[in-house]
């Protein structure tokens, strides 16, 4: 894991997903697997 980009496309980190990842929290996962993934973080009102 030595290659670091300039711009590395977010991806999910889950599902591998280019598309609407949500990296805001350092998480990196897209909008699907955020819901799963949110109610173990704690996140329980987040749509
Ligand atoms: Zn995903």
């Amino acid at each position: 894991m030595a290659e670091k980009k300039k711009k590395s496309p977010a991806r999910c980190r889950r599902c591998g997903r280019y598309g609407g990842v949500i990296t805001m929290f350092k998480i990196n996962y897209c909008r699907h697997c955020f819901r799963a993934v949110a109610r173990k973080l704690g996140f329980k009102k987040y749509n």
